[in-house]
């Protein structure tokens, strides 16, 4: 039987029941469908980049997404509307649309996983997120038995969220479509850090090309590229960034990082939390270890097991908690496994 850990990037999870890869749209939806109909758990897996998956491993199907493929028109004036299946990989996609010339994915560079997984938690970097390219999503809705086409608006895009996250058992992303501007020049820069790495200002445009590399030199050096030869693997930010009221932002320490949100709430740095309430890089507890180069990431450098990584996330949990009375929240799904 597979090992989950042989299947996603944390390295951890038990056997699965029975795997399944799917590489046409028939396929995943039969799959699916079949799943259904037999009252069989189904775990749809992309890249397994965001999951952690508890030890025990998955009493059900798992279906791999693999559907390769894309059509696309790219027009002078309007620019290019890409269709695009999603088992495609995600920065090899990124890679591509800069190639012909098309931009807004530069800064979204070097993130793991497939297409079909990006709009589930409105994937986003360096202060852009995919929903603000995508047209339209197609999904089959196991509820309706049907294929779904959604508008972005549909999608109900927020901060590491979407419709599609909030439903987790429900849709099936069958492929996704990008509106993407034609040009040589990125969206404006709206991180200080890469605006330095850069030697620019921030809100500067800089060629598309030139951005993407440097992204992928900052997330090399903070271990925030993904290769399964490094044993350093992690599920990339562990925790989302707290978003709380005005009155919560307010009783923190004056040099707590706040980013005012449009409705008022403000959005804080899970990172600053951690390491302010004691969380340091590199602390470790069994085989689980706070990453050396980002204390977000918490890693498996070979020999861990989910427990290990839940425990650990468990104490910078308590820890923030006990600070800061603020609540952290996974942003990698947990499936078979509590925190
Ligand atoms: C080193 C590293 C760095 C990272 N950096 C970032 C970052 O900068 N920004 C960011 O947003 N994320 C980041 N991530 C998280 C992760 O890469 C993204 O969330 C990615 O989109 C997950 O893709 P995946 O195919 O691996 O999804 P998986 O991990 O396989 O699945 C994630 C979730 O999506 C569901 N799912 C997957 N495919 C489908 C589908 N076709 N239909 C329905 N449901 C599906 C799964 O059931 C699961 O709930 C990082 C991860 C790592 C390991």
């Amino acid at each position: 039987m597979t090992q989950l850990s042989e299947l996603t990037t944390l390295h951890v999870g038990g056997a699965a029941q029975r795997i399944i890869y799917a590489t046409t749209e028939a396929e995943l939806i039969g799959a699916v469908r079949e799943c259904d109909e037999t009252g069989t758990p189904l775990l749809v897996l992309g890249g397994g980049s965001n999951v952690l998956v508890g030890d025990q491993g998955f009493a059900g199907t798992v279906v791999v997404v693999q559907t390769q493929g894309n059509s696309y028109e790219i027009d002078a004036c309007s620019g290019g509307m890409l269709q695009v299946a999603a088992g495609v990989n995600w920065d090899e996609f990124v890679a591509f649309t800069l190639e012909k010339n098309l931009a807004n994915l530069e800064s979204l560079s070097g993130i793991p996983g497939t297409i079909g997984a990006a709009p589930i938690q409105n994937i986003g970097a360096y202060g852009h997120e995919v929903g603000e390219v995508i047209a339209r999503v197609r999904a089959y809705d196991r509820l309706k038995k049907e294929v779904h086409t959604f508008t972005a608006s549909e999608c109900g895009f927020e901060y590491r969220s979407s419709l599609f996250k909030n439903e987790p058992e429900r849709y099936v992303i069958v492929d996704v479509t990008f509106q993407l501007r034609r040009g040589e020049l990125s969206l404006p820069v709206l991180y200080k850090e890469l605006a330095d790495a850069l030697g620019v200002e921030v809100g500067a445009r800089v060629p598309t090309q030139e951005l993407r590399e440097k992204v992928l030199e900052i997330r090399r050096n903070k271990g925030m590229l993904y290769s399964s030869a490094d044993q350093n693997w992690s599920a990339g930010s562990f925790f989302t960034n707290p978003i709380v009221s005005e009155q919560i932002a307010a009783s923190l320490p004056s040099d707590a990082p706040r980013f005012a949100q449009p409705d008022g709430r403000v959005k804080l740095s899970a990172a600053w939390l951690m390491q302010n309430a004691g969380i340091t890089k590199g602390m470790s507890h069994g085989g689980a270890k706070i990453s050396d180069k980002h204390v977000l990431a918490l890693t498996n450098s070979g020999h861990a097991t989910a427990q290990d990584l839940i425990e650990l996330a468990r104490i910078a949990q308590e820890k923030v908690k006990a600070h800061f009375g603020i609540e952290l929240t996974p942003e990698v799904r947990l499936i078979n496994a509590t925190l």
